[in-house]
């Protein structure tokens, strides 16, 4: 806070130890403890009366500045503990917003962006938000000081019909808007109630904007926050981007890193890449940002180069290492190291290993996963449906070199589009099955696998590694809404979801070939183990 000196102010010594906060000496500047001019003392109070005592610090930093520590409960009930975790966010602790604010001529519309100062969750380093917060609340300072909120519409119209992208961004934008009009509702009670108001108010909506810029996403959002496509959010979301979206490593648990690769290695390998190959990565390098994989001007040459060189340095330290040979990125080019980073920095759903304890033993595999890609508002809409139809679980199996979209775009009606593989003998749909038997014949395309056996690396947990990643075979769990007028059972075993939000995935399995030959399970049989899981995995802190 060295800015801060001011030639008004001179050192005293600390008055309280236990208040200073690690390195920073922010208690060397005061100059008095001398309360705030009316306009702020007013606006302190005011959030101290609504965010609760305690919720409001403040010292008076020199005589024009004061400095104030606001702490805004995270009170979202939208927001369940996966959605927490795969955030980096803590729901019972509060988000500390440090500002400076003018000690005189404090008013409604005076706060600067540059007057805030810092955002975090004391005591939870890996608080995953900040960026995209600082934003928020920029953006918000921004709006309040030029008044632009007096031309809003507080029209929100969220409802998820497939749109255009431009429709969607817009009605993002709309969104947003009617958010700060809704925290401005209440202007009288201050700026720092309708500060705090307003950033309450986006937490549950954090996914559905860039996790850095805060813009609007032309995309249907998924569980895990993303970028946009501009140049700078791409590059920093590449290079930071386990701090920005994931918890505690969890999406950089090796095992799962190990998994979006080999997803990516069969999309950029098959004869289908074109069209399968979705989103096409978006890979720069180096501060000058410079282009080595780019959407707009698809390269599959210069993929495929990457590709096998990320595929040998995987064949080559993974059978030292296991799964965590991508952590050695010195063996690989900076542009294949680069590409690695945007296969886990890009991936929207949230995946995690379950412990040896919590898999489910008919499965017939050790490769368990929980696996959520819908945001916190699908999912809210999701156990509203339940509560009217009930649900039941069924397989959904897509060939290996499908993942790496449905991770990032969801499970879509993928009959009548490019996903199509196996054609759409019950019409169009999301096709489900209850018999394993059944959906692992969807996993199968055109593949012919060699003469390798797929040699499995008996590893701990999130560190195992498949040695012949073209074997591997995987599919779904997911749970289903057994609405009668939009789920066709039109075969034994088989069912078609008519719409994308009657079918939520639960948990990811993957097979090697020798596991999956001898396995046939039904869901049906299994439907009280299978719920207990999920239960708790929603649960689990
Ligand atoms: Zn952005």
């Amino acid at each position: 806070m060295s800015e801060l000196k001011s030639p008004e102010a001179k050192r005293v010594p600390h008055s309280d130890d236990s208040h200073s906060e690690g390195s920073e000496d922010e208690t060397d500047w005061i100059v008095t403890d001398k309360e705030p001019e009316p306009a702020l003392k007013a606006d302190l109070d005011a959030a101290r009366a609504l965010f609760g005592e305690g919720s409001v610090r403040s010292t008076q930093l020199c005589p024009k500045t004061y400095w104030v520590r606001l702490y805004v409960p995270v009170k979202c009930t939208a927001l369940s503990s996966t959605v927490c975790t795969a955030w980096s966010l803590k729901l019972e602790i509060p988000i500390c917003v440090d500002l400076c604010l003018p000690g005189t001529g404090y008013d409604f519309g005076v706060v600067e962006p540059s007057m805030l100062k810092q955002i975090r969750q004391e005591g939870f380093d890996e608080f995953g938000l900040e960026k995209q917060l600082m934003q928020i609340l920029t953006d918000f300072c921004r709006v309040c000081k030029s008044c632009a909120w007096e031309s809003f519409s507080s029209v929100d119209n969220t409802t998820m019909d497939e749109d255009t992208p431009e429709k969607l961004c817009r009605r993002f934008e709309l969104k947003k808007q009617s958010l700060m009009l809704q925290a401005l509702a209440d202007k009288h009670m201050g700026f720092l109630c309708c500060l705090g108001r307003y950033l309450q108010l986006r937490l549950p909506t954090l996914h559905e904007y860039c996790a850095i810029c805060d813009s609007a996403f032309s995309l249907p959002p998924m569980m895990m926050r993303s970028v946009c496509p501009r140049e700078l959010c791409t590059y920093q979301f590449g290079e930071f981007g386990s701090k920005i979206t994931s918890a505690e490593g969890m999406n950089n648990h090796a095992e799962v890193v190990d998994l979006l690769v080999c997803m990516l290695l069969a999309a950029a390998t098959s004869p289908r890449r074109h069209l399968i190959l979705d989103p096409y990565p978006n890979v720069y390098l180096g501060e000058q940002l410079r282009v080595v994989l780019h959407p707009e001007s698809k390269d599959f040459g210069t993929l495929e180069t990457y590709v096998h060189e990320l595929q040998s340095v995987r064949k080559s330290v993974g059978n030292q290492l296991g799964a965590s040979w991508s952590a050695k990125t010195s063996s690989m080019s900076a542009e294949a190291a680069a590409l690695l980073k945007w296969t886990v920095a890009s991936n929207r759903s949230f995946l995690a290993p379950l412990q040896d304890n919590e898999r489910i033993e008919a499965f017939r595999t050790p490769f368990q996963y929980l696996l959520v890609s819908a945001p916190p508002d699908k999912e809210a809409r999701f156990q509203e449906l339940k509560k009217q139809f009930g649900t039941s679980f069924a397989f959904h199996g897509s060939s290996s070199e499908n993942w790496h979209s449905i991770l990032r775009n969801g499970l879509k009606n993928a009959s009548n589009t490019k996903l199509m593989t196996c054609g759409a003998a019950h019409g169009p749909g999301i096709y489900l099955s209850t018999a394993s038997a059944t959906s692992l014949g969807y996993t199968r395309h055109e593949q012919k696998v060699g003469g390798d056996a797929v040699a499995l690396k008996r590893q701990k947990t999130g560190n195992r590694f498949v040695e012949n990643q073209r074997g591997l075979v995987m599919m779904a769990v997911c749970e289903v809404i057994q609405d009668p007028t939009r789920l066709r059972k039109p075969a034994s075993q088989i069912w078609v979801a008519g719409v994308e939000e009657l079918v939520c995935t639960r948990f990811f399995l993957v097979f090697t070939e020798a596991e999956h030959f001898g396995m046939n399970v039904c869901t049906l049989k299994l439907d009280k183990e299978i719920r207990a899981l999920v239960e708790k995995s929603r649960y689990a802190g």
